[in-house]
């Protein structure tokens, strides 16, 4: 069944094979660093704005005015914040995680200010298409079918789909997941995509699939023994099963997924422009830096 799945990842997401995935794998990035601080602190409202210092340059105001955004000035990111650490609700309130610190960046880059639209996951992408939001950024992985709908940058991180379940259960590989055990998943990821696929597709057919708005929605549903495992990626796995006493993340062996931020279609302007500021971002270290303070730094 391992097989299967993967190869069913494969040909669904056309992503490089992992020779070793498991849960500690970390996103990648390049290595130097220049320090630079993130705002990512904003109100909790459903629509709250994160505080973007002013443009440093001219040139960044330059680009902001040739570059339209739903609302002038802003830009709107869609996304989940129930994804740790990419995004969550910090203790006061506001938002934070890898995703809200390298949007606030590029936002800085572009002389816009950083505007958070919190969101259940299977809604970020229609937002973006809808024009509601300008950027979709939420652990977002690049698949095939998506790029139907938006434009992806560059990839910032990866992830992998790991499994969790209560310490004594069991199902210790991917193959127990299919003796009739019901897996629990976020709505509209990779992982419900892969889990509920057919069998014959390699995944475990729909009836052993329960799908739940956000990650701590099916965490709960594992505790409370209303699912036998929860399938997600794995940086977000390590955070719940921190969190919650009594789970587990098997060892497993899966393919990369990559990270990156969706945008319309019909805005060529705010690609590139989203495009350009994330990879100097990433080529002067500060997406590392980012990762490292949230992930790597734990480890
Ligand atoms: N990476 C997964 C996906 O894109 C899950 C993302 C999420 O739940 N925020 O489907």
């Amino acid at each position: 069944m391992k097989k299967y799945f993967a190869l069913l990842l494969a040909g669904v997401m056309a992503l490089s094979l992992a020779a070793c995935g498991g849960s500690s794998s970390a996103p990648a990035a390049p290595a130097e660093t220049q320090k630079e601080e993130a705002a990512a602190e904003a109100p909790a409202e459903e629509k709250a704005e994160a505080e973007a210092p002013a443009a440093e340059a001219p040139a960044a105001e330059e680009a902001a005015a040739e570059i339209k955004t739903v609302e002038a000035g802003k830009l709107h990111m869609a996304t989940n914040a129930a994804f740790p650490p990419y995004e969550m609700i910090s203790d006061n309130g506001g938002f934070e995680g890898i995703d809200v610190e390298i949007a606030t960046l590029i936002a800085q880059k572009l002389g816009l200010e950083l505007v958070v639209d919190d969101m259940e996951f299977g809604s970020v992408i229609t937002s973006v298409q809808g024009g509601k939001s300008d950027i979709a950024m939420a652990g977002l992985t690049v698949t095939e079918e998506r790029k139907q709908n938006v434009d992806f940058t560059e990839s910032y991180a990866t992830g992998v789909q790991v499994i969790i379940v209560p310490e004594g259960s069991d199902i210790a590989t991917v193959d127990d997941l299919a003796n009739d055990k019901m897996i629990g998943v976020q709505d509209g990821t990779t992982g419900y995509i892969y889990c509920s696929s057919p069998v014959e597709d390699g995944g475990y057919g729909e009836d052993h699939v329960t799908s739940y708005p956000n990650g701590a929605m099916a965490i709960e549903a594992l505790k409370g023994g209303k699912v036998d495992a929860v399938v997600i990626d794995n940086e977000p796995a390590k955070a719940f099963v921190q969190a919650n006493a009594g789970l587990k993340i098997l060892d497993t062996e899966y393919i990369i997924e990559n990270y990156a931020i969706g945008i319309s279609k019909d805005n060529n302007g705010l690609r590139d422009a989203v495009n350009n500021a994330l990879k100097e971002l990433i080529a002067d270290g500060s997406v590392q830096q980012i990762v490292d303070k949230y992930i790597n730094a734990e480890n």
